[in-house]
C-alpha cells in the first residue's frame, strides 16, 4: 500500500460537513451516551462514510453498511464511545489508505489503537500459523490486541461477516467458518461472551456442514414436540415452590442448547442424540448470592437430587469467570433435570462478558472512564481469585495474555512468527532462516527502515534486507539479541570473522614493529619477501599475519627476520615508536576493546596491547597489566586519541568514601542523575561503623566529564574521599 496523503475532504471536517447518524445508531446512542460522545461518533461515522465512498460489499450494498451493522451490535452491548468510533472506522486502515497517525490526531490514541489492533487481528491467516493449538492461537490474538476492546470490536466484525456469509465465494466461506470455529468462537468464550460465541459457532457450523445442521435441527424439533408440556409443567412447579418459600421474583427459564455444542457433544463424547436431548435444562435467576443458595435448598427439598451432580461455581468460579450453582434432580418423579442457579448480574457477565461491566454501572462508577471500569472489573476478579481456595485463572490469564511475554510478527508474505518479547530484527531473521540471519544488513518494520536493534512489537510486519556480499557481524549485536538461535548464529559468524581480524591485528603488530626502523611492509616485495618468509618457515604472508595476530608467533621475533631480510639493524630507541590513533573504538579499522581492569576513558593516557585472546585491548597507561612492559615488548604501543566523534561512552571506575548515615547513597546517586551520568554498577562496603565505601562504574564521555563529577562528589559534606580506580600497583 502506498502512503498517500489522505484526501483533504477527509481531514478538514468542518462541523457543517458532518453527516447525520443513521437513526438505528442514533437511537441507541442517545440511551446511554453523552451529547459530546455522540458528536465524536458522528465525526467517526462521517469519516468512515467518506473513506469507504464508492466501495461496495459482495452483496452489492454500500460498504458503509457493514461498519454500521458492526456498530449496532456493539451499541447493544453498551460499549464506550471510543469502541463505537473504532467500530465505525474499523476497516479504514486496510482499505482506504488512511494512516494510524491520521486517526490518532483526529480521534485520540485509544481509537487509533483499537482500529489498528482490529486490522492486525484481521491479518491472522490460519493457513500461515504453524502452531494450530487453539489455546496458543487465542493467546496470540490477545497479545496482538493488547486491549480487550480490540477483541470485542473484532468479534462483532466477525459476527456481522458470518451473518452475511452467503454472499462471499464458497472457498472463502469455508475458510472464514473454520477460522471462526478455531479462533473467534473460543476467543469469545475466553472473554466471557457466551451469546456471541453461540451465534458465531452455529453460523460457522451451518455454513460448513449445512446437511448435518439441518438434520440436527429437525431432530430437535421433533423430539421437543412432546417435551414442551413437560417443560412448562416443571417450570411452573419450580417457580411456585420458590415463591411460597419467600423468593418472590425468581426468573425460571427452560434452556436452549446451541446447535454446535450439541453436535460437538455427539461427536466428542460419542453419546447418542437422544441421551443428550433427554436432559431438560432450566435456569433460575435471582437477585443475590444469598438467594442462590436458598433457592438451591428449596428445590433440593422438593425434588430428589441426583447424587454427585452438584457443583458450586459461585464459591469456585470457572476459569473464564463463570459463576453459578449447578445441580441435577429428578423432577415429578420421572424426569432428570439440570438446573443452573445464578444472580442476574452473573448471568449478564456470562452472556456479555466484559461488555456487561460497561453496561452495568454502579453508583460509585459514575464519572470514571470506561478503561478504569474495565480494570476495576479485572481487579475485582483477581480479588475473587485470592478469596477462593481453587483460584480462578481467568482474570490472571487474560491479563497475562494481553500483556504477553511473546511477540507475534508477520513476514512480508503474511507468515506469523512467535518470538520472545524484546526480540529484534536480527532475532527475527535467524528465526525465519539461518541464511537470512547470516546475510542481514538492514530491515524494514511496517515498510519503514528501522535500526537492527529496535524492539519489535506484536503485529508488526518485518522485512529483512540482505546482501549477497559477505557482511561483518558486529559483536555489539550480542548485547541486544534475545533468542538462542540469533545468539548462536551471531557467535558463529564472529568466530569466522576472528580469522580475518587476527590477520588485520597481525599486520598492525608487524607494521608498528617495523616502523621502529622507519620501514613498512611495502618495502618487502617479491624475492625479498619470499626469502624472509622462507627463513621464518611459513608459506604465505597472510598465514604469517594470521598466526601473528592470533598469538601463535611473537611480533619482535618475526620482525627480527624482516630486519635481517633487508640487512638492517633494529633501532631500539623507544621514543621513535609512533603512537597509534584510536578512533572511537577502532585502530586502523580493527576494533578494539577497553580493558575491564583499569577502565580507560577518552583523553586518558593509554597503551594499546595486542592481546592474543581478545585482539587489541586499550589500557590506562598506569595500569599494572601494561605499565611494566611499555618499551620492552612490541605488543604494547602508546595510543593517541583521534578527535572523538562522541558515539562511544566510556565506563570509568571510582571509589567514594563517605560518612555512614541514612540516605547517603541516594544523595550520591542524585548527583550523578542530575549531571545526566548513568551508573552501571554500585558495590557497597561498610568500612566500619562510621564510614561507608561505594565502588561505582559510571558512563562518561571523556576524562573531563569524569573529573567534573568527581569534583562535585568531593565538594559534598558527607564525602571523605573520591578516587579513580585504574588498577595501579
Ligand atoms: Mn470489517
Amino acid at each position: 500500500m502506498s502512503e498517500s496523503v489522505l484526501p483533504n475532504h477527509l481531514i478538514n471536517f468542518s462541523d457543517k460537513s458532518l453527516l447525520k447518524l443513521p437513526s438505528s445508531l442514533y437511537k441507541t446512542c442517545k440511551t446511554y451516551l453523552s451529547s459530546e460522545d455522540i458528536k465524536k461518533i458522528q465525526k467517526a461515522y462521517s469519516f468512515a462514510f467518506y473513506a469507504h465512498m464508492g466501495q461496495k460489499r459482495k452483496d452489492g450494498s454500500d460498504y458503509i453498511t457493514h461498519p454500521v451493522a458492526v456498530t449496532e451490535i456493539l451499541l447493544e452491548l453498551k460499549m464506550d464511545s471510543d469502541s463505537i468510533c473504532a467500530a465505525l472506522m474499523h476497516d479504514v486502515l486496510e482499505d482506504c489508505n488512511v494512516q494510524k497517525s491520521n486517526l490518532a490526531k483526529m480521534f485520540g490514541d485509544d481509537v487509533a489503537h483499537i482500529v489498528d489492533g482490529v486490522s492486525k487481528l484481521g491479518k491472522i491467516d490460519l493457513k500461515n500459523v504453524a502452531d494450530k493449538n487453539a489455546n496458543n492461537l487465542q493467546k496470540m490474538a490477545l497479545a496482538m490486541a493488547n486491549d480487550v476492546r480490540v477483541i470485542l470490536v473484532k468479534l462483532c466484525d466477525r459476527l456481522h461477516n458470518m451473518r452475511t456469509i452467503e454472499f462471499v465465494p464458497r472457498k472463502k466461506q469455508i475458510q472464514k467458518s473454520k477460522e471462526t470455529l478455531d479462533l473467534y468462537g473460543p476467543l469469545a468464550l475466553r472473554v466471557g461472551m457466551q451469546d456471541i460465541r453461540a451465534e458465531l459457532e452455529d453460523r460457522a457450523f451451518k455454513c460448513l456442514h449445512p446437511m448435518r445442521a439441518d438434520l440436527l435441527k429437525s431432530a430437535i424439533k421433533t423430539s421437543s414436540g412432546g417435551r414442551k408440556k413437560i417443560v412448562q409443567k416443571i417450570r411452573k412447579e419450580l417457580k411456585s415452590r420458590l415463591k411460597s418459600n419467600g423468593i418472590e421474583d425468581a426468573g425460571v427459564k427452560g434452556r436452549e442448547k446451541n446447535l454446535y455444542s450439541i453436535y460437538n457433544k455427539i461427536k466428542t463424547k460419542h453419546k447418542p442424540f437422544s441421551e443428550i436431548l433427554d436432559v431438560y435444562g432450566f435456569r433460575i435467576l435471582v437477585d443475590s448470592v444469598d438467594d442462590c443458595y436458598r433457592s438451591l435448598g428449596i428445590i433440593h427439598n422438593y425434588f430428589s437430587p441426583i447424587e454427585n451432580k452438584f457443583k458450586d461455581y459461585i464459591a469456585i468460579p470457572k476459569t473464564n469467570g463463570y459463576q453459578a450453582l449447578h445441580t441435577s434432580l429428578l423432577a415429578l418423579d420421572a424426569f432428570p433435570i439440570e438446573v443452573q442457579i445464578q444472580t442476574r448480574s452473573m448471568w449478564a457477565t456470562a452472556n456479555m462478558g466484559i461488555a456487561a461491566h460497561w453496561s452495568y454501572k454502579t453508583d460509585d462508577d459514575a464519572g470514571i472512564g470506561t478503561g478504569l471500569r474495565a480494570s476495576r472489573w479485572l481487579s475485582s476478579l483477581i480479588d475473587l481469585q485470592k478469596k477462593s481456595s481453587n483460584p480462578t485463572e481467568f482474570a490472571d490469564s487474560l491479563k497475562k495474555d494481553l500483556d504477553s511475554e511473546e511477540v507475534y510478527l508477520f513476514s512480508p508474505k503474511g507468515d506469523i512468527y512467535a518470538l520472545k518479547a524484546g526480540a529484534t530484527p536480527i532475532d527475527f531473521a535467524y528465526e525465519v532462516h539461518t541464511g537470512l540471519g547470516d546475510s542481514i544488513v538492514g530491515c524494514k518494520v511496517n515498510r519503514r527502515e528501522a535500526p537492527l536493534n529496535v524492539e519489535l512489537e506484536s503485529g508488526q510486519t518485518v522485512e529483512i534486507i540482505t546482501s549477497s556480499k559477505t557482511v561483518e557481524a558486529d559483536p555489539a549485536w550480542l548485547n541486544f539479541v534475545v533468542t538462542g538461535k540469533a545468539r548462536s548464529g551471531v557467535r558463529a559468524r564472529l568466530r569466522n570473522q576472528k580469522v580475518s581480524s587476527a590477520r588485520k591485528a597481525g599486520k598492525f603488530m608487524l607494521e608498528s614493529e617495523l616502523q621502529r626502523s622507519g620501514k613498512s611492509l611495502k618495502d618487502y616485495r617479491g624475492s625479498t619477501l619470499k626469502r624472509v618468509l622462507d627463513s621464518i618457515g611459513v608459506s604465505s604472508l597472510n598465514k604469517l599475519l594470521t598466526e601473528l595476530g592470533s598469538g601463535k608467533r611473537t611480533g619482535n621475533i618475526v620482525a627480527e627476520r624482516f630486519y635481517s631480510g633487508l640487512k638492517i639493524r633494529k633501532d631500539t630507541d623507544a621514543k621513535k615508536i609512533k603512537p597509534v590513533f584510536i578512533h572511537d573504538n577502532h585502530i586502523e579499522g580493527v576494533s578494539v576493546v577497553f580493558a575491564k581492569c583499569c577502565h580507560p576513558v577518552y583523553k586518558d593516557p593509554v597503551i594499546a596491547h595486542s592481546d592474543t585472546e581478545r585482539g587489541i585491548v586499550i589500557h590506562h597507561k598506569r595500569c599494572k597489566q601494561v605499565a611494566p612492559f611499555i618499551s620492552k615488548d612490541p605488543r604494547y604501543i602508546p595510543g593517541k586519541w583521534a578527535v572523538n566523534t562522541k558515539t562511544h561512552v566510556y565506563t570509568a571506575k571510582i571509589n567514594i568514601v563517605t560518612i555512614d548515615e541514612m540516605g547517603v547513597l541516594a544523595d550520591l546517586v542524585s548527583v550523578f542523575t542530575k549531571a545526566g551520568i548513568n551508573i552501571e554498577q554500585i558495590n557497597t562496603k561498610n568500612i566500619d561503623s562510621t564510614f561507608a565505601s561505594f565502588e561505582m562504574e559510571v558512563d562518561v564521555e571523556d576524562l573531563e566529564e569524569l573529573n567534573n563529577i568527581m569534583l562535585k562528589i568531593r565538594s559534598k559534606k558527607i564525602t571523605t574521599s573520591c578516587t579513580r580506580l585504574i588498577n595501579e600497583k
